[in-house]
């Protein structure tokens, strides 16, 4: 499961990463170019903006110095006065320059004032290694020159300017300095040294001037540092270098950031964003996930819903047969035997039957239970379909594979709660032992084995087990055969029924028990004891009893002062709607339900439930009286006796056979009769063969007796001979 999950949402995850990854990289990217392209952009105004702050001041110098006058009074002649006045007075005081040197044709400083002070020619000794590259430059450009002669003609100007302006350090700080020669305008005065006499200016790079640059160009946070700092981190700079092109200052401002800037308002919608498309990962992610998992659990639920059985929980019959392949498969890898055991409960249809579907599903779980516990790891106890069982176990001897189907045909034996009360069900189990040298046999075959032991098993009376031997299959083989023929027999009337007389202690006929007959058209006569638990076993007792029934109660109607006792099997007792059955029967055949007794079993008492109950009460009401038969051989039964309303019992003939042999025989036999005078129940003796048993019951006081001593059953012809013959038999004095 966790493997499709990460199969599903790793790449999906992955991609959304690797998305917002280059999204915010290619943001990262573009602002950091905007902010490169800005700065760029900001850096070349700024040095444009020197370049024009020198031509302005240039311009400034510019009509002092190229001025016939300033020729006249500056070179040919110097004139303190003069110069003080219209040099120093403006230039320093009207232009703002702070330094103004005047050099005469041999470089000597002839004037030299700055603002407030008149400075002396040490002091710009002292810087004159400041200035001296600005005039050695000026006064190569003047030897190149030629120098005006005297007025134009046309009266216009006779020089063109001569300056050299750079950023030059002057006691630690920068200054605009510029060397301006001294030239005649429109020629009226002539230089007449071989030098003309230079102006140098110096304006400091101070706040003011900062201020200028800042508000022009809207630089923020602009300011000087003394030397090279351009390599100082975060901010923007431009470097100011002298004439040699040493850096004498640099200029340097907080740097616009648009990029980042654009980068700050894009974080929270890249945030978002990124939020939105990992919630969105995460809500696919879950949901591939429930997919996933759901299909995963519902293949796993389909795949176990394949093999096993939905009420129990048990393997089906795909993954017992599988088991079993297995079992046979790996015989050569170990040393015992594999062992198939084919597991059928025996009296599940009458709780299905008798308490309804739920009932019988709970005793199925409660059995598949028991099974579990009984059989080990390793072994497989599975549900086969209804109430049949099947485990397949390894590694048995036939000792091993005994004890297992001893322990389990215990456990099935025993009570069982369910809602509806106890019931008692017991098992019938078939043993297969399959070794190594019949592993070929395979697994079918196997199963095959275990279910023909296992019919067996309830063939010899239940609620035990048998091994599969060869000969089964050949009595399987007869019994199916015999099947087929009763069948055929109950359809063309070769079942029919012979009567038995039940006589008083003077041989007067009191009643007559039908009793099935069939004559095998070459097997000859079959006893009912064989054919009707193999019509109970393959569904035609249903069948049998109601023909039996039909036959009986028609007779019953020739028979006035007989009453007709009609064999019931438990399996028929036990259908919800058997007393609907028999009133049918009774309207069918317009016989009297008085003059019918049915005779049952303990068996159909068993469970003691509300629906027998409610059928035997029904039963009585329709006027019917009831007969338990073969009394003494069951559970032994006050119980039964008391609970239900019954009207006689029938000794069995295991208990008369032993009379005037067996003293104890008597014994018992008359214990029985007291019992059922205690109980006001009348009683009768079946199987009375001799006259000593006859005496020897009449001294007891058993009033009615049954048996080949008075007549075997007879067919129903007979019968009415003997009513018109006045309904006596002969009696031995
Ligand atoms: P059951 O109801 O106990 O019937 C009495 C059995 O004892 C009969 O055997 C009868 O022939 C036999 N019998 C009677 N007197 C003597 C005697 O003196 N000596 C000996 N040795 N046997 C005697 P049958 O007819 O073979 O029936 C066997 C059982 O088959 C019956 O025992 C009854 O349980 C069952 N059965 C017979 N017919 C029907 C039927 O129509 N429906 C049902 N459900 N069961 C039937
Ligand atoms: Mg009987
Ligand atoms: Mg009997």
């Amino acid at each position: 499961m966790k493997r499709i999950e990460t199969r599903l949402s790793a790449p999906l995850a992955g991609m959304a990463l690797l998305t917002v990854g280059i999204l915010v990289a290619v943001l990262f990217m573009i602002a950091a170019r905007v902010d490169r392209d800005a700065l760029e952009h900001e850096q070349a105004l700024v040095v444009r903006g020197v370049q024009s702050r020198i031509v302005d001041v240039e311009r400034t110098v510019l009509p002092q110095v190229v001025w016939d006058e300033a020729v006249e009074h500056l070179g040919n002649r110097f004139d303190a006065q003069w110069a003080r006045e219209n040099i120093g007075a403006y230039l320093l005081g009207q232009a703002g320059f702070d330094l103004i040197v005047i050099l005469d044709a041999d470089g000597r400083p002839i004037f030299n004032e700055q603002v407030g002070q008149t400075v002396t020619s040490a002091y710009y000794d002292r810087h004159a290694p400041a200035f001296a590259p600005l005039v050695r430059r000026l006064r190569r450009d003047e030897a190149q020159r030629p120098r005006p002669t005297g007025p134009r003609a046309d009266g216009g100007l006779v020089s063109r300017s001569m300056q050299i302006s750079s950023i030059e350090r002057i006691d630690g700080e920068a200054y605009l300095v510029t060397a301006s020669l001294v030239q005649p305008d429109f020629g009226k005065a002539l230089v007449r040294h071989a030098r003309a006499p230079v102006v140098l200016t110096a304006l400091k790079l101070d706040a003011v001037f900062l201020e200028g640059f800042s508000s022009r160009f809207l630089l923020a946070g602009i300011h000087l540092h003394a030397g090279d700092a351009s390599g100082q981190a975060g901010d923007a700079h431009v470097p100011l270098k002298d004439l040699s092109g040493q850096v004498v200052a640099t200029l340097d401002w907080s740097p616009p950031h648009p990029g980042q800037r654009l980068l700050r308002k894009a974080v929270l919608p890249i945030l978002i964003v990124v939020g939105g498309l990992a919630v969105a990962v995460l809500v696919f992610a879950r949901r591939s996930r429930k997919i996933a998992e759901g299909l995963v659990a519902s293949e796993a639920r389909a795949k176990h819903m394949a093999l096993h059985d939905a009420l129990t929980g048990l393997p089906n019959r795909v993954l017992f047969e599988e088991r079993l392949r297995q079992a046979i498969d790996g015989l050569s890898r170990r040393r015992g035997a594999a062992a198939v055991l084919a597991i059928d409960l025996d009296r599940f249809k009458a709780v299905n039957d008798t308490h309804g579907h739920a009932a019988g599903d709970e005793l199925i779980q409660a059995m598949a239970k028991r099974l579990s516990t009984l059989c080990r790891v390793g072994e497989t106890v599975a549900r086969l379909g209804g109430d049949e069982f099947g485990v397949v176990a390894v590694d048995l001897e036939p000792k091993g594979a005994a004890a297992l189907a001893e322990r389990l045909v215990a456990a099935l034996g025993a009570p069982v709660e369910l809602s509806c009360g106890t019931v008692f069900v017991g098992g019938s189990i078939g043993v297969a032992l399959i070794d190594q040298a019949e592993a070929h046999l395979g697994a079918v075959e196997a199963a095959r084995r275990a279910d023909v032991a296992m019919y067996r098993a309830k063939e010899e009376g239940r609620g035990r087990y048998c091994f599969f031997e060869a000969e089964m299959d050949a009595a399987l083989k007869a019994r199916r055969g015999l099947e087929a023929d009763l069948r055929q027999a109950m359809d063309d009337g070769g079942v029919w029924l012979a009567y038995q007389p039940q006589v008083d202690a003077v041989g007067r006929v009191l009643g007559v028990e039908a009793l099935a007959r069939w004559t095998h058209p070459t097997k000859g006569p079959i006893s009912p004891a064989a054919f009707v638990p193999l019509a109970e076993d393959c569904g035609l007792i249903d069948a049998l009893g109601q023909m039996v029934m039909r036959r009986a109660f028609t007779d019953s109607r020739r028979w006035k002062d007989l009453k007709v006792a009609v064999n019931v099997s438990a399996l028929q007792m036990k259908q919800a709607d058997f007393p609907d059955q028999v009133a049918l029967l009774l309207h069918e055949t317009g016989a009297v339900a008085d003059k019918i007794e049915l005779e049952i079993t303990e068996g159909a008492l068993l469970g003691d439930d509300e629906t027998t109950h409610r059928a035997i009460e029904r039963l009585r009401e329709m006027g019917f009286s009831l007969a338990l038969d073969d009394f003494g051989t069951g559970y032994s039964s006050l119980s039964y006796l008391r609970r239900y309303p019954i009207d006689k019992i029938k000794i069995d003939r295991s208990f008369i056979t032993p009379l005037g042999e067996d003293k104890e025989a008597g014994a018992v036999v008359a214990a029985i009769v007291r019992l059922a005078k205690a109980l006001r129940l009348s009683v009768i003796a079946e199987g009375v063969e001799t006259d000593v048993q006859r005496q020897q019951l009449k001294d007891i006081g058993c009033a009615q007796a049954q048996g080949f001593l008075f007549s075997a059953p007879v067919p129903a012809d007979k019968i009415d001979a003997l009513v018109a013959d006045g309904g006596r038999v002969k009696i031995e004095a």
